[in-house]
């Protein structure tokens, strides 16, 4: 092996750091005392030369070496790029929402407000104090209650019309659902009024329009009612 091959280390390449000809070969690195690396200047190098601890030195030897890969405790005879994904970005496990937010037929931006909302990262009111911005905290809607995302899109009674509107052209009677956890949960539910896709993609339109439509209040100070921005999203789906 080439030790050109090697990753960098913040401070530099590996071959410079352990003091190794950049074309040097593994059998060259070695001596019958040992390895020819002169001591460790970095933690990422301690860690490298302890692992080599626990390798057997290499026969001397003058034919050619051989690259091997190792990734996820599996040994390959080729180099995989995915595997290799998989080890330096191990995956978190699936949260139950995500068929709810991101399925085939989500449209993109719809889905990505959502995704945004689900994990309290919009920039609500509530969260613009939180950063230290000198405004009201008071829903742009109603002007009556804090603006984080459970009263924007469940509570606020802009977006409780709205829900009305909607559900009951779903076919359903109630508006059952007043907190995101219960939302998500309605989202995951299947019963014979309506199709979980249809849901799926009205609740998506639906909360994406809402911001829109806070997003209007807050910059333009422009307001539209609920039952036109119902009449929007019964188009649209
Ligand atoms: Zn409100």
């Amino acid at each position: 092996m080439e030790f050109s091959a090697l990753p960098k280390t913040s401070c530099g390449s590996f071959h410079q750091e352990l003091a190794i000809p950049l074309v040097a070969s593994v059998a060259s690195a070695c001596n019958a005392q040992g390895r020819r690396f002169r001591g460790a200047r970095s933690p990422v190098l301690e860690s490298f030369q302890i692992f080599l601890t626990t390798v057997p030195l290499p026969a001397a030897s003058s034919s050619e070496d051989s690259f091997l890969w190792r990734a996820n405790d599996l040994d390959l005879s080729y180099f995989s790029a995915k595997n290799t994904w998989s080890e330096l970005r191990p995956r978190a496990p699936k949260h139950q929402y995500v068929s709810s937010v991101w399925f085939k037929g989500a449209i993109p931006r719809y889905a990505f407000t959502m995704w945004v909302s689900q994990l309290d990262r919009l920039s609500t009111r509530a969260r613009l104090v939180k950063w230290g911005l000198g405004i009201s905290s008071l829903c742009c809607l109603c002007d009556c209650f804090e603006e984080n995302c459970d009263h924007l899109f469940l509570r606020c009674e802009v977006s409780e019309q709205l829900w009305d509107l909607v559900l009951i052209r779903l076919g359903y009677s109630l508006f059952a659902f007043h907190t995101w956890d219960a939302f998500m949960c309605w989202l995951s539910l299947r019963d014979t009024t309506s199709s979980i896709l249809l849901c799926r993609i009205v609740a998506l339109a639906t909360i994406y329009s809402l911001w829109i439509e806070r997003n209007n209040m807050f910059f333009n100070s422009v307001s539209t009612t609920p039952q036109a921005i119902f009449k929007r999203i019964d188009r649209h789906v």
